[in-house]
């Protein structure tokens, strides 16, 4: 018999090979959650599963693109034929895509934030929500301080208007989704150390930057540091768990004081 607040109940961590979606996998198989990963890279999910069970939690690898429908539903329903449930969605898989000048940013770079961010989401929320319906649960949404607090990034248009979206998502679906006692909230990270940074594209960084200054750097809790994808898993946990019951339709920002100065 397993030990832990979740223990025997079934979670699903998109973008899970990397960062957040990793930390948040692990966190929530170390308390006792089966954990559905799904990821593009099937490389990053099998080392997320083995870190899982080198804990003794059990983890199920799911390649699949967030904003292909088929490959998407067809995750789904392996995760519902191993573990026959499912309890915790966390929508997390993101990219931060192309910043640049609005008159820069390509139609195609636009499409391919918002398919990944936002349509991924919906995606994901809409082929889990049948499954969530039947015991209630639990959805976290990851979006951002960037469409949420922070307006000062340079040509982070797309990125913003699709992380803006993820909290309109949340809010709206926290009201549809009550009666089925399935809560919906947003974790808001600001800069935090992961892989993000290494496939993005910016532009023109000169022509859209908002200079802002502060004497200890971008994140006032930390002295300037960023913070840890750890930090976030632990907001991640609470909110999967029943020790926030009572929340729904809330984002919650994780950016030791980041999006308020920027
Ligand atoms: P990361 O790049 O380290 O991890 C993201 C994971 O998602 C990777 O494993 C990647 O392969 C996967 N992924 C990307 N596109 C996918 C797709 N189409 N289908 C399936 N999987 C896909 O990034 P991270 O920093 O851990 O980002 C996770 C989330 O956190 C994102 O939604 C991001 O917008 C958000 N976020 C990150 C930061 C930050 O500073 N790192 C700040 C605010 C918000």
């Amino acid at each position: 018999m397993g030990s832990g607040a979740l223990w025997g109940k079934v979670a699903l961590v998109t973008g899970a090979g990397s960062g957040i979606g990793r930390a948040s996998a692990i966190a929530l198989g170390e308390q006792g959650a089966s954990v559905g990963l799904l990821g593009r890279t099937s490389e990053e999910l099998e080392m997320t599963a083995v870190e899982i069970s080198r804990g003794h939690g059990k983890a199920c690898p799911l390649t699949a693109d967030v904003s292909d429908e088929n490959q998407t539903r067809r995750a789904i329903a392996t995760l519902i034929e191993k573990y026959g449930r499912l309890d915790i969605l966390v929508a997390n898989a993101g990219i931060n895509g192309v910043w640049a000048p609005i008159d820069d940013l390509k139609p195609e770079e636009w499409d391919t934030t918002l398919a990944v961010n936002l349509r991924g989401t919906y995606l994901t929320v809409h082929f889990a929500v049948p499954h969530l319906k039947i015991r209630g649960g639990s959805i976290i949404i990851v979006s951002s301080i960037n469409g949420t607090r922070t307006f000062t990034s340079p040509g982070a248009t797309a990125y913003a208007v699709s992380k803006a979206g993820q909290v309109a998502m949340t809010k709206q679906l926290a009201l549809e989704l009550a009666r089925h006692r399935i809560r919906v909230n947003a974790v808001c990270p600001g800069e935090i150390e992961t892989n993000i940074n290494s496939t993005m594209d910016v532009r023109s960084e000169d022509e859209t930057q908002i200079p802002v200054v502060w004497p200890e750097g971008q994140v006032p809790i930390t002295g300037g540091r960023p913070g840890t994808a750890g930090d976030v898993a632990e907001v991640v946990l609470f909110l999967a768990s029943d020790r926030s019951k009572h929340i729904t339709g809330s984002p919650i920002w994780v950016d030791g004081g980041q999006g308020l100065l920027r």
